[in-house]
């Protein structure tokens, strides 16, 4: 389905992340699994895919570094010529309460989750003009959907995800580029294993479905949006969260 296709997943060594590369590599595409402290796990995930016929390469890169981004998507596209699918997944969080938030949890949060798919869409954007075809994926969050208490940072950041994939849908549309964001609700990562057992339990109640999402549920949204099935899909918000925001 994706074969002869280069994907690059940002923050592709751990949760959703990895569950992205390793589901778009199964289906023929050539990944680029990006990192940036994770090395080992990355490499991890690259021999995962090796060990099951699939081409991938594990490459570091810091997204919110203007320059380092740029680097890593220059010798991307000298390597592999193209990018077809990009998946900005790369994310943190610095949780609190805005009356004690710092300057710093914000912009870091800001830094990574925003400008860091800005800087990788703006550096692979003549890539994907030139080339008349892509897909872009933004992983966006139902905290940016909604908005979440004790996360103004992070909310703030997906929501401007959420714009920036609707503007760039617009502009790159004339060119048959699909621009889409997931939003994802309560995964199953390292990201929500720090919530207290109680903060989890009445999470779950919460949602209709009635339990936390795994990494594999938001990989299988990705693939969709990467593959030709979605080639009439742009500008949109998909919901993977159990129903949580409907
Ligand atoms: P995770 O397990 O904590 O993984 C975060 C990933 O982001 C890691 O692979 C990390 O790479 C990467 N990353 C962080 N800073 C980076 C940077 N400066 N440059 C490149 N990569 C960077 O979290 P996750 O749950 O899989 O989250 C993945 C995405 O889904 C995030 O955007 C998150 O906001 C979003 N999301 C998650 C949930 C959830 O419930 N889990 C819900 C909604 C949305 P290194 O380890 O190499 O630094």
């Amino acid at each position: 389905m994706l074969t002869g296709k280069v994907a690059l997943v940002t923050g592709a060594g751990r949760g959703i992340g990895r569950e992205i590369a390793k589901i778009l590599a199964k289906n023929g595409a050539t990944v680029i699994v990006n990192y940036n402290g994770s090395k080992d796990s990355a490499e991890q995930v690259v021999a995962e895919i090796e060990a099951f016929g699939g081409k991938a390469e594990a490459v570091k890169g810091n997204v919110a570094d203007e320059e380092e981004s740029a680097s890593m998507s220059k010798t991307i596209l000298e390597k592999y010529q193209k990018v077809d699918i990009l998946v900005n997944n790369a994310g943190i969080t610095r949780d609190g309460l805005i009356m004690r938030m710092s300057d710093s949890d914000f912009d870091q949060v800001i830094d990574i989750n925003l400008k860091g798919a800005f800087h990788m869409i703006r550096h692979l954007s003549r890539n994907f003009i030139k080339q008349k075809s892509g897909k872009i994926i933004n992983i966006s969050s139902v905290s940016g959907v909604m908005g979440n208490a004790g996360q103004a940072n992070y909310a703030a950041s997906k929501a401007g995800l959420i714009g920036l994939t609707k503007s760039v849908a617009r502009e790159f549309a004339s060119r048959g580029i699909c621009v889409n964001a997931i939003a994802p609700g309560f995964i199953e990562t390292e990201m929500t294993k720090a919530m207290p057992e109680e903060a989890k339990k009445n999470m779950g109640s919460m949602i209709p479905l009635g339990k936390m999402g795994q990494a594999k549920d938001v990989a299988e949204l990705a693939l969709f949006l990467a593959g030709s099935c979605s080639d009439y899909i742009t500008g949109q918000v998909i919901s993977v969260d159990g129903g949580l925001h409907m």
